[in-house]
């Protein structure tokens, strides 16, 4: 992309101005002047060399990136639902491995902490995850535990006031780099599926704990993924989040509700990055003698996709503002993850098909993000799974309308 690119300020949703907004509107706009400049600029160099350069991580953190979720009291910018909705569909219209980086300590790495943790935790680590200082991660995934996460393998048994914990796990996000990881294992080994789950915080160094290599990936390249290896690591029961046994499955799926309004947002980002970067191509493509934005072919992809980053930023927004008042928002972040990982899926293999030949090539900006968000669609619950979910509560829903 040329060096005038501009990130695209959607109008912001209906925020009542008051002085925190404004503070906020700041905000917002320090995010998209450093994607403008500090990452945009960089993304193929990343793209080619798998690594993200220190330099950038610095300047993450010095711009409080980390800590965007975390409450105010532990440093952090303790933003709501729907402004870190806001800022995660700026940051992610650079390339989503930039977000990836510090995404895991603004979400899912710290939000077991947040929602669960007893306060010395949160006085222990949120400071320092606000800051950038340590990374963490959230490891859950296991190489026979996946869509079904409850199918945990990885014990964690009591010897006295401490745990001793076994077992593997895989597609761990910045697991080679992290300081800090909420490992789920079984510590009830009586009881199968989610009851017998609990959720340890464990810091790099700790005996008995290791990560692999990063994987090679399709795309996201330059955001560390790995394995987490635990064998026979010992920790105190001090370590279990929120001091209790037993309850790591609820902690997680907490964490992974609101993980899924924020990934949604990640994958409006690219979608509205694309939308620009098909506009751009159109206008100044010429076949037939005349731009291709010309056709009215290429027009329709064009509506289409700007018409599908409308309606999901429509369906995130609202979604947020539900959550921030308070209302239960399982079935429609189910909703807003689903949406907003297929749209993007369909937008940018439209924005390949307006490159013609040269979106398939490296290099190119459509084929590099037509790999990276091709993820989103995977993790954090596959479509299929939320589209179980939705089913499941809709008809759920019906009945206790029906029995009223
Ligand atoms: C790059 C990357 C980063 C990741 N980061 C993390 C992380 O930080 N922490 C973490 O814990 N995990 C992480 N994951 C793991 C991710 O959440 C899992 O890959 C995902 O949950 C799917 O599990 P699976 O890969 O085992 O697929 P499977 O569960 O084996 O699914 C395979 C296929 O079967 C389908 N399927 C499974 N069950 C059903 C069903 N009931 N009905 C219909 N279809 C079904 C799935 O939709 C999918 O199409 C990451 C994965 C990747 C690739």
């Amino acid at each position: 992309m040329n060096g005038h690119w501009q990130t695209i300020n959607y109008k912001q949703g209906n925020l009542i101005m008051t002085s925190t907004d404004q503070s906020f509107e700041h905000l917002l706009s320090s995010v998209r002047e450093f994607i403008r400049t500090e990452c945009i600029p960089y993304e193929k160099e990343v793209d080619l060399a798998d690594e993200i350069p220190e330099r950038i991580v610095q300047g993450m953190r010095d711009l409080g990136l980390f800590g965007h979720s975390i409450p105010r009291e532990f440093g952090g910018a303790g933003l709501t639902s729907e402004q870190l909705s806001l800022v995660n569909m700026e940051v992610s219209q650079a390339a989503t491995t930039f977000r990836a980086r510090f995404g895991g300590n603004t979400g899912i790495a710290s939000e077991s902490l947040i929602v669960d943790g007893t306060p010395d935790q949160k006085k222990k680590y949120l400071p320092k995850l606000a800051s950038g200082e340590l990374t963490g991660c959230f490891a859950l995934t296991e190489p026979n535990a996946g869509s079904d996460a409850t199918a945990q393998k990885t014990t964690a048994i009591k010897e006295g006031n401490e745990y001793i914990l076994n077992g593997t796990k895989c597609f761990i996000t910045n697991a080679p780099v992290a300081d800090l990881f909420t490992v789920f294992a079984r510590t009830d080994q009586t009881i199968k599926g989610a009851a017998g789950v609990t959720a340890f915080l464990i810091e790099r160094g700790t005996s008995g704990l290791s990560t692999s290599q990063r994987y090679q990936m399709m795309g996201q390249r330059g955001s560390p993924v790995g394995e987490v290896i635990l064998e026979n690591c010992r920790v105190s029961e001090n370590a279990i989040v929120g001091g209790r046994p037993g309850l790591g499955f609820r902690t997680a799926m907490k964490a992974l509700n609101k993980q899924r309004i924020n990934l949604a947002g990640l994958c409006i980002g690219p979608a509205i990055r694309l939308v620009k970067e098909m506009v751009d191509y159109a206008r100044t493509r010429e076949q037939f003698g005349q731009a291709i934005g010309e056709f009215q072919l290429v027009q329709q992809m064009i509506a289409e996709s700007n018409l599908e980053v409308y309606a999901a930023r429509a369906l995130l927004l609202e979604t947020a503002r539900k959550r921030d008042s308070g209302q239960d928002v399982t079935m429609e972040a189910s909703m807003c993850k689903l949406l907003a990982s297929e749209m993007c899926g369909r937008v940018a293999d439209r924005a390949v098909q307006i490159f013609g030949g040269a979106g398939y090539i490296a290099g190119n900006v459509a084929e590099q993000f037509y790999r990276d968000v091709r993820l989103f669609r995977l993790y954090e619950g596959t479509s299929q799974i939320h589209l179980v979910n939705i089913a499941k509560r809709t008809m759920a829903m019906m009945n206790e309308v029906k029995s009223a």
